[in-house]
Order: C-alpha cells, then structure tokens, then sequence
C-alpha cells in the first residue's frame, strides 16, 4: 500500500504487467501505438483504445483498484476460507457486490492444472463408498470406488492444494499419473511403502516411517 498508495498507480501497475511484452491490438493484431493519460492504450491504424483493466478481474470494478487487489491477495493467500460477509465489512462494500467480485477472483483461480504441487506433498491411496448392510470387511462390490489423493502442505503444514485421482487399481500404472500430472519433480514427497509407489523415483518419495 506504500508503494501503490492511489488508484491511479494500480492502473500504472496493471499497464506494465499486461503490456510487458508489448502491445497487441485485439482487433487487428497489429502493435503500433501508444500509451495515453490515465493507462490506455491507442493503437494508431484502427484506433481501438484499451483500458489498463479491459479483460482483467479489475475491470469497472465499483470499489477501487487498491481495495480490489486487497481482497485478491487476502483471497489468495489466508489458509483459511473467508466468507464474503466478512470481507464487505472489512472494506466498506456491500455484501453483494464483494461476493460478486469473489465469485470471479475464485473463478480466476480455478487451477488451470498448468501449476504442479509443490513444497511438501503427500499421496495416499483409499477407498470410498459406503459399507453394505450385512457385509463385512474388505467385501468389495461396485460401489467401491478407488483413489488416489495429493496433499500439499506449506512449511507451517497447513493443507493449501489437493488433487484427487479416480482410478481402477493401486497399480503403479494406476498410481503414476498423478505424480507426472500434478507434482512438481523436485518436490519432496510422503508416501507408504507401497510397490505401487516404485516407478516414481525413490529420491522423490521419502517413505514414511510411520507406516
Ligand atoms: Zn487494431
């Protein structure tokens, strides 16, 4: 808030993050231009002007660029879930308009499966669905169904992302896609002593003696 103390700086900020690899116009592709007063863009051939926020979350966002980008952060970095009552409070807005914007920022973080876990992760494998009356045990029918899930926590061991597989077995075929989809290689991970576990390097899973 030091360094962006107005709003006016935000849009600044915004210019330079969208445009740090130059301007390209969305009508005609052309890049030819030039920034004008208050971050726009006008792109000289077909005159299209784009706004710092066109296409961004921020766009005619009703409270303020420096408030929005406060939610975003408190958004996407509290372990805990904030509700969107909490938040109008905390800035003045009414409740509405904070849970529309959340609605988009949530949407915005959707995981687009291009960011692979990292820090610490555990993988454990386990079976869902419910027992049926009068059967015992491990009397595995159809509603069973088999998974396997990716935790990854963060240095205070707070659980920040998971990923969670369906599959039809705990073999390793089965057991791999997850680690190659979702876990970054240099990550260090917790596993079970499994077999299924094998092909995934062992300088990877440092097994957990607990187990
Ligand atoms: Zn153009």
């Amino acid at each position: 808030m030091k360094e962006l103390p107005n709003d006016n700086k935000y849009k600044e900020y915004l210019a330079k993050y969208k445009w740090h690899n130059g301007f390209v116009c969305p009508k005609c592709r052309g890049a030819a231009g030039c920034m004008k007063k208050g971050f726009k863009y006008h792109r000289y051939s077909c005159h299209h002007v784009e706004s710092a926020t066109a296409n961004t979350l921020f766009h005619k966002v009703k409270f303020g660029l420096q408030k929005s980008f406060c939610v975003v952060f408190e958004m996407t970095t509290s372990s805990k879930s904030l509700s969107s009552v909490q938040l109008a409070e905390r800035y003045g807005i009414s409740q509405t308009t904070m849970r529309f914007f959340m609605q988009k920022v949530r949407k915005a973080m959707e995981s687009s499966e291009k960011y692979p876990l990292s820090e610490l992760v555990h993988v454990d494998k386990f079976t869902i669905g419910e027992k049926e009356d009068g059967k015992q045990g491990r009397n595995y029918d159809g509603k069973k169904k088999k998974a396997v899930i990716a935790v990854e926590l963060s240095n205070k061991h707070q659980v920040k992302r998971i990923y969670i597989k369906s599959i039809d077995d705990y073999s390793s075929k089965s057991l791999t896609p997850i680690f190659e989809e979702h876990i970054d290689t240099s990550t260090k991970v917790f596993a079970d002593k499994w077999r299924g576990y094998e092909p995934i390097t062992w300088s990877q899973i440092k097994q957990n003696v607990t187990q």
